[in-house]
């Protein structure tokens, strides 16, 4: 069998962020000896940790590892200790530069109503049938990083986007909608906005010429909005553009009623890909050993399948999770009786080992 090496960043973070990074790192430890895989996981800082350690939410040492690595987990920054600080010193900067670093321009965000957890969601339980669906969103341009100015009484953000940056966020999304339901749905207002109209014919020549075999089809992003509420099980990949991307994925994670679920990825061209729980540091609960570690374990699973390239070990560790929610093993945050992180983490591992 072949020899399977991964190099893996890990970067606990602040306040909840190591706890739930503990968790992946038993889980993934659990996982390399069942699937017979090695790898090596090199801990460095970011966010409020690294501002202590070293004066800076993203020292150049953490950039310098996650260059040498095939991805970085990433458990969450920030916290009140820090919140007087500069700009310059606040933790979530580090996350920004971590994104423009390392280029990572495609953000993944799925979204999974298993049916052992559709009582938390907001929706009733008819709109949530066969809700699997994968939001593709452009990270680094658009009108978040365009040229921007105001004075007194105008003010500007140009929303620019170039056909290269449009393919390759594209050809990601196609990628993954290939390994998926071959449905892809391009999100974006080309009756009112010449980007749009540009995504429009730059996703289309790449899907015909290159992934001939996908289901392409076009949504303006206010029925989008709508329809993720009213027939969220119709998406497979969501592709959009950085702004829309933002919008949508919020209102998309609010469709599984809990923040403690969901994992995220943002991925660059080489694949190397940064992977976190879509949640914040929660400085309420942390040290208590009560945090939800289940979107840290699925952003592991999303790491392996999208940057190490290891599908089984994937859908190991995601039946893993899915077995532990069928049988109810649930966290505080969704159960008044629920267990703690570690009992989860070792729930979730006596799975993997069965
Ligand atoms: P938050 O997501 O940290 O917490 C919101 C609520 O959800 C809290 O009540 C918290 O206890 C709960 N919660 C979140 N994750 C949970 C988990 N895994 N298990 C159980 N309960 C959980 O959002 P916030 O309170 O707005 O922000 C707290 C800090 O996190 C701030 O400093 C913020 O800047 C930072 N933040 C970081 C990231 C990131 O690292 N990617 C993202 C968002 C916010």
């Amino acid at each position: 069998m072949e020899n399977r090496h991964y190099r893996i960043v890990g970067l606990p973070g602040d306040c909840i962020g190591p706890e739930v990074y503990r968790a992946a790192a038993q889980v993934l430890d659990c996982l390399a000896g069942v699937q017979g895989f090695t790898y090596e996981l090199d801990e460095q800082r970011i966010g409020g940790a690294a501002v202590d350690a070293a004066g800076e939410p993203l020292p150049q040492t953490t950039i310098d590892a996650c260059r040498k690595a095939d991805a970085a987990l990433l458990g969450a920054v920030g916290g009140p200790q820090w919140d007087d600080r500069p700009a310059e010193q606040r933790p979530e900067l580090g996350l920004l530069k971590i994104r423009s670093a390392l280029n990572l321009f495609c953000n993944l965000r799925p979204v999974v109503l298993h049916p052992a957890l559709q009582h938390f969601s907001p929706l009733k339980p008819d709109r949530l049938v066969n809700v699997d669906l994968m939001i593709v969103r452009e990270l680094t341009s658009g009108s978040y990083f365009g040229k921007k100015w105001r004075n007194e009484n105008e003010a500007e953000d140009v929303c620019r986007y170039t056909r290269e940056e449009i393919e390759r966020v594209t050809r990601a999304a196609c990628r993954i909608a290939m390994q998926r339901d071959r449905r892809l749905t391009l999100v974006d207002k080309a009756n009112v906005l010449e980007t749009s109209r540009l995504w429009r014919i730059v996703v289309r020549d790449v899907v015909e010429a290159e992934f001939p075999k996908l289901d392409l089809e076009f949504l303006y992003v206010d029925a989008a909005a709508m329809h993720l509420l009213t027939r969220p099980g119709d998406f497979d990949v969501m592709l959009t553009e950085n702004m829309f991307g933002d919008i949508l994925s919020d209102e998309a994670s609010m469709l599984s009623g809990s923040l403690g679920l969901l994992p995220s990825a943002s991925i660059n061209e080489q694949r190397f890909g940064l992977y976190e729980p879509i949640h914040g540091s929660a400085p309420d609960i942390a040290g208590q050993g009560i945090a939800n570690p289940y979107a840290m374990l699925l952003s592991t699973a999303m790491m392996l399948r999208h940057s190490l390239d290891d599908g089984e070990a994937a859908d190991a560790l995601e039946a893993g999770v899915y077995s532990c929610w069928e049988d109810g093993v649930l966290t505080r945050d969704l159960d008044p009786d629920g267990l703690r992180t570690q009992e989860v983490t070792d729930a979730v591992c006596e799975r993997l080992v069965r």
